[in-house]
């Protein structure tokens, strides 16, 4: 058939996942937490299903789960946004970030975004007839270079897509970033798409620059975030849209025929809990880090080089001391022969990379990095 996006095939995290299988691999492929979500949070779902609240959620997602974000964005940020009008609760960021982009961008328009950049993005992007700018970032700090995202502008370009901390590498964007890009959307009609999932995943004692922390790109910013990744429920598929209420109605209009409504006991589950722990999200940097260092201390005696992880929860990996051959061909060999899945950046990349990097979770329990770094350690 004369198909709409011929370049897509099936995802990168099914594929490995799939092979993980296959070759009974440990998987550090696809990015979810091999432990539970907290035992409160699975008590709440549990009670929300069986106190009858199992039909559809408000559209926009309920009250109280709503309160609860525009509490804890006023916390982590200094911005409250208005409950009712700035507030969407959507299945998982990756709803928020299609709606966002197809309620925003036009056939003919362009929206920048920075390579390696989540797979999710430009198949949103090429379905409105439009096209994805790929600036790569600078490795090995995968930093933005300001100059070629000014250099890249054109009267088309409608969005500026950014993901800090950023997935795979972890980099994360500074307040320095933050003015670049403001200075370069100011009198212009471009919207900021801010993918913050792993914002409350930083390292070293970093601070999270949300946009929502700096008001001028706040006013022009939908800002997506996943509680799949705070809260290790990765299955569960919430997640939300805050953006100021003239955008917010434009993202509604696509949200409410794309799927009307999220899973609504885990947004009553979601409400309940963040009300009684507001901790939680507060001790996901220590409890990552602690997961980070463990990892690379465990990898240390390999013959990969770690780069560094400012943020998230994927480890880059150099494997040129191991063979030489492209990510693609070394991350098959390595699901196949080396029994561990990991995911390769062509995927996430408009043209081959050419480096010698693949990516690693380490959202994993430790006998699951233990088993994993046994096999990678022998390579
Ligand atoms: N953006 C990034 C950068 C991601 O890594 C992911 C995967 N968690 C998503 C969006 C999608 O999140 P969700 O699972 O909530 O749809
Ligand atoms: N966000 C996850 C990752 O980067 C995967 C999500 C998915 O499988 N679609 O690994």
């Amino acid at each position: 058939i004369d198909t709409k996006l011929p370049k897509v095939g099936t995802t990168i995290f099914s594929v490995m996942s799939q092979l993980a299988l296959e070759h009974k691999a440990v998987n550090l492929g696809q990015g979810f937490p091999d432990f539970e979500p907290p035992q409160g949070l699975r008590d709440a779902l549990a009670r929300a299903m069986n106190e009858g609240r199992n039909q559809y959620a408000p559209m926009h997602g309920t009250a109280p789960l709503r309160e609860q974000i525009a509490a804890k964005t006023e916390r982590m940020y200094g911005h409250r946004p208005d409950v009712d009008a700035e507030i969407t609760v959507t299945s998982g960021a990756t709803e928020a970030l299609f709606a966002a982009i197809a309620a925003v961008v036009r056939a003919g328009e362009e929206v920048i975004v920075f390579d390696p950049s989540y797979d999710s993005y430009e198949p949103a992007i090429e379905l409105q007839g439009a096209k994805a700018v790929h600036i790569p970032l600078i490795a090995p700090a995968f930093s933005v270079d300001w100059q070629r995202v000014r250099d890249a502008l054109t009267p088309r370009t409608r969005m500026i897509l950014i993901n800090s901390p950023h997935n795979p590498s972890g980099a994360v964007l500074s307040a320095a970033d933050l003015e670049e890009l403001a200075a370069i959307v100011r009198d212009t009609k471009i919207v900021v798409l801010s993918d913050e999932v792993y914002e409350h995943i930083v390292y070293d004692g970093r601070q999270h620059e949300s946009v929502l922390r700096h008001p001028e790109l706040a006013a022009r910013s939908i800002v997506v975030s996943s509680f799949g990744k705070t809260y290790h429920c990765t299955g569960w598929k919430l997640g939300y849209a805050v953006a100021p209420k003239s955008l917010t109605a434009e993202f509604r209009k696509v949200h409410q025929y794309l799927t009307f409504c999220s899973f609504h006991p885990a947004q009553v589950a979601f409400a309940e809990f963040l009300a009684s722990d507001p901790q939680h999200y507060l001790e996901l940097p220590a409890f990552y880090q602690a997961k980070r260092d463990r990892f690379r201390a465990l990898l240390a005696p390999s013959r990969f080089k770690l780069l560094d992880v400012p943020g998230g929860y994927f480890q880059l990996v150099d494997y040129s001391a191991i063979r030489d051959e492209d990510d693609l061909a070394f991350s098959r060999w390595l699901v196949e022969q080396g029994g561990v899945a990991a995911i390769p950046l062509t995927p996430f990349c408009e043209t081959a990379p050419g480096t010698r990097l693949l990516r690693l979770c380490f959202a994993k329990s430790d006998a699951t990095m233990e088993a994993a770094a046994e096999r990678l350690c022998k390579l």
